[in-house]
């Protein structure tokens, strides 16, 4: 049986203090349903969140990683600096991160290997354009997104990796997919992993994102290859985002 798993991702909001209200408030209202919950933070807050939440079971997460180990890479956060905290889970190939910041499936690849080196589970994330979509491309392109990293992390790393299916034109839009078509494309890649390793298919969980709010969650969590969401905007708000975690199946 696969555990459910609710992931916030903070992106590139607020300032210091409404990160610190924010985790206070998830802190405060968190009622442990069995469920897996994370929130991916701005890394400048990272110190001071990760004490906020010691001693709690709301697991620390990265918006990114790099792709290399260290060096000359300015700007870029690597894995063992996220390894320095009490970092769970790194996502990686975000569509904003492949759109604006040119993040290619082998680029995106490197970065899920450097966070499973530090011990760090990597939400990789996959998901179509709506041109791609409306061209019928959406399973070539998740085959691309998903092979680039199986040739070259290997089937095997998967067992310690989150899948999240984020169709892009449903990311921040308000337009969520409906849940026979999220449903769809996360069967698909149960599918597809399941003709390399069936057992890491069974236990793989596939999280769902893409305007995911406290009145769609129940649904789509209710899907049964949907095992969680990746929740953007409603994670700003401490109270939907209890509420789409209290969703879970
Ligand atoms: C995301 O950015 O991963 C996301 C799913 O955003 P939103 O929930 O705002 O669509």
């Amino acid at each position: 049986m696969r555990k459910a798993l609710v992931v916030g991702n903070w992106k590139m909001n607020g300032v210091r203090s409404d990160a610190t209200d924010l985790a206070t408030a998830i802190k405060t209202g968190f009622e442990d349903n069995g469920a897996d919950i994370a929130v991916c933070v701005p890394s400048v807050y990272f110190s001071e969140i990760d004490s906020l939440l010691a001693g709690t079971s709301i697991l620390l997460g990265a918006q990114n990683v790099a792709e290399h180990d260290s060096g000359a890479y300015t700007g870029e956060i690597s894995a063992k600096m996220l390894n320095d905290f009490d970092c769970h889970f790194a996502i990686v190939g975000h569509s904003e991160r492949r759109s604006y910041y040119n993040d290619s499936n082998e680029s995106v690849a490197r970065r899920y290997s450097q966070s499973l080196s530090q011990g760090i589970t990597p939400i990789l994330c996959v998901g179509e354009t709506l041109e791609e979509r409306e061209s019928n491309e959406t399973f070539s392109v998740i085959d691309q997104q998903l092979d680039a990293v199986i040739d070259l992390a290997g089937i095997e790393s998967f067992a310690k990796a989150v899948i999240a299916y984020e169709p892009v034109w449903a990311i921040g839009t308000g337009k969520v997919a409906t849940d026979d078509q999220a449903q769809e494309v996360h069967a698909y890649i149960r599918n597809k992993l399941a003709q390399l390793d069936a057992g890491i298919a069974e236990n793989m969980q596939i999280l769902y994102g893409g305007s995911v709010k406290p009145n769609n969650a129940t649904a789509l969590f209710a899907m049964p290859d949907i095992d969680g969401g990746l929740i953007g905007g409603a994670s700003l708000d401490g109270d939907a985002f209890l509420s789409i975690y209290q969703s879970t199946k």
